[in-house]
This record gives structure tokens, sequence and C-alpha cells, in this order.
């Protein structure tokens, strides 16, 4: 029996198998990739999440090279917003229905711990009804660093305060040659597995992220899989959940100090990692197409290579936009339900957890005049 067959038919691969695919023509691939996605998922249903995103913060230590966000505190542009003015925001997402935000900031060295927790009890004093995932691995380790704490009383104390979720960004490759290079004071790959481990022992809410193109090789690409795919058999054996999701992305270098430096990966490379990461991860049924790195269209294509969802309206995505040098900061449910229809699909907005909270009218929300600023791209 072949690679592909061995996949469709339910087998796990090893890593050297996982290595053949990038070796076979992708639309070999992809047609094994799609047949698993309508096995793990809903067939007919394609997801998406209404929600915000917040950066708290541009003050950051870490200086990733391929970060044009992070500003040094001394800059004239950095900021930290004040809890009004995160609130404002949820106002503004509660005005489109919305009902979580995914809350992330740089590591900000003059923001005490205290802050934190008085944010969180502020927001959820004034929006109860909104849930809050937020924080990287790698902001809980410069808490780590600041408090002398570990995770588990940082996480267990945010927790109490208010945190639902910890999202699992900054997983680009887990592989520390990687790391080293495109930013060499990142997160090891260690502690983003040891904290994200500890917030899944809590009950928080996590996904799996990984970004392609620091000119990584297929054996890394392999590697970084089959961690997320262990740590996600260790998480549901010990802890009865784990992984959320998964979202893979492509690096954005044009603002960059990697631009030049690295390759940065095409929409083939894109589509064929994330089939591959469709046939690899076989105990995480969720995977995100990605819109704010690869446009509307391929984020469409997307949904014949593996994904089963069109990721979320974020309003605000500030991080990757600002690499890329464009204007891809937000989606309109509109513009969602319209790429997720014409695909094939039937649209169902979900919650955080994949559970689908309702399926909307799309012939009322297509017949809904388009916002004159907004563009499908
Ligand atoms: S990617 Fe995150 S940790 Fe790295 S410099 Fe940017 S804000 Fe800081």
């Amino acid at each position: 029996m072949d690679v592909l067959s061995h996949a469709v038919a339910g087998e796990r691969l090893s890593a050297d198998e996982l290595r053949e695919l990038y070796s076979l023509p992708l639309p070999e691939v992809a047609a094994a990739a799609n047949e698993l996605r309508l096995k793990r998922s809903n067939p007919q249903v394609v997801t998406y999440l209404i929600d915000r995103n917040i950066n708290y913060t541009n003050i950051c230590n870490v200086a990733c090279n391929f970060c044009a966000f992070y500003r040094t505190g001394k800059q004239k542009d950095a900021y930290v917003l004040s809890f009004p003015q995160i609130g404002q925001k949820i106002e503004e997402l509660m005005n489109i229905g919305g009902r979580r935000i995914l809350m992330q900031g740089g590591v900000n060295p003059d923001l005490p711990f205290e802050w934190y927790l008085d944010l969180l009890r502020y927001l959820k004093q004034q929006y109860p009804e909104v849930r809050i995932d937020a924080f990287s691995p790698e902001e809980i380790l410069g808490l780590e660093k600041i408090t002398g704490r570990d995770s588990l009383e940082l996480l267990t104390r945010l927790k109490e305060a208010g945190l639902d979720g910890l999202p699992g960004a900054g997983g680009e490759i887990l592989v520390d040659e990687v790391r080293a290079k495109a930013a060499p004071a990142r997160i090891k790959s260690s502690d983003w597995f040891r904290i994200l481990q500890t917030a899944q022992g809590l009950g928080l809410y996590t996904i799996a992220s990984m970004v392609i193109g620091f000119g990584e090789t297929y054996e890394q690409r392999v590697a970084h899989l089959i961690k997320i795919r262990d740590q996600q058999d260790r998480a549901m054996s010990q802890y009865g959940q784990g992984f959320a999701a998964f979202a893979m992305w492509t690096l954005q270098t044009e603002h960059t100090r990697l631009k030049g430096k690295a390759p940065g990966a095409t929409a083939h490379e894109y589509l064929q990692q994330l089939a591959i990461a469709r046939i690899a991860l076989d105990n995480i049924p969720n995977l995100q197409a990605s819109w704010p790195s690869m446009g509307f269209k391929v984020a469409q294509v997307a949904l014949y290579y593996g994904a089963n969802d069109f990721g979320s309206t974020m309003l605000e995505e500030n991080v990757v936009s600002v690499a890329a040098g464009h204007h891809r900061t937000h989606a309109t449910v509109r513009q969602i339900v319209r790429h997720i229809s014409d695909a094939g699909f039937t649209p169902a907005e979900r919650d955080p957890f994949y559970n689908i909270r309702q399926y909307p009218d799309v012939q009322a929300i297509l017949n809904e005049k388009p916002p004159v600023a907004q563009p499908l791209a």
C-alpha cells in the first residue's frame, strides 16, 4: 500500500512517510487531505468565528527579526492601551454580534503582573458574556521572568481573574535551530510546549500554530507536526482536552529584518503544507484556512486542501498585516460567508471550541450592500 492509501485508510504516518509526501504531486496529496477532512469534520459545513484581535501593547523586549509590530519603550509610537480603550474595542465587537476577543501584546517589561490581573477582572466585570482568549506562551514566559513565579501559578491566577484561553501563538517552527536564526531571544520550543501543557492541564482553551517560510527544511516541518501531534496525544490522554484547532500561515517579511533573508512561502507551498498537516494531525479535527496571510481567494481554495474552517473576522489584525505591508486587517461576515458558500459549503458561525452557534441566512447576507472601503482581496 502506498503512503497516501495508508493515510486515507486512517493509519498514522511516520516521520519518513510524512517526509515522502513532499515529493508527491500536490493534487494527489490534496485529494487525500480533502478525503480526511471530510471524514474528520462535518463534510457539508465550513465554520467561522466572529471575534476581534486586541493588541494591548506593542512594547516588546524579544525583538524577533520577523516582527514589524513591536516597539521599544522609547519609540514615539510605543503604546499601552488603557482599560477603557480596550473596553471600547470590545463594544465594537459586540455591536457586530461577536463575543470573543483574542488579546495579545508584546512582552512589555514595564507591566507588572497585577496589571494583567486587574485588566482581566475589569473586562469580566464590564463584559461578563465576552470570552477572553489572551496572551501567548511568550508573554507568560516574560511574566515568569518578571515575577519569578512559574507558569502554573501565573496561569491559575490569570484564570481566576477571568482568562478563558491561552492561544498557541508563537509556534512558528518548533525546532530551536530554526527559531534561533529567526529570533535569537524567542521562546524555546520546550518552553512553548511546557506552558501550553500547563494551560491545557488547567482546562484553558488552546490552539496549535505553525508558520512556514523561514527556510526550514521539510524534515524540520515534519518534526514540528509530530511534536504537535505528540502533545495532542499527551493532552487528550491526561486531561481529555487539547488543542481545539491547528492554524498555519506563511511568514511575511516585507517590513521586517528578514526581508531578503528568508524565502517566505508561495501559495503552492502553503497549500501543500496545509494538506500535509491535515494528513499528519490525525488527532486534531479542525484546521483553519489563513486569509490574513494568503488572501481570501487562496484561503477559499484551502477548503479543498484540508481546511474546514475560515478563521475569524479579527477586526484588527496588526501583526501579519504590518509585517507584510498589506491591509488585510479584518474580514466582514459577508466576505467570509461569500467565500465559503461560493466554494460549495454551508457557512456556520461557531464558538472558539468549534460548536456551531448558528447557520446564517446566506442569501440575506449576500444581498447586503458591501461596504465601499472593503475590497475582496
Ligand atoms: S513577535 Fe511577539 S515576541 Fe516577537 S517581537 Fe513581535 S511582539 Fe515581540
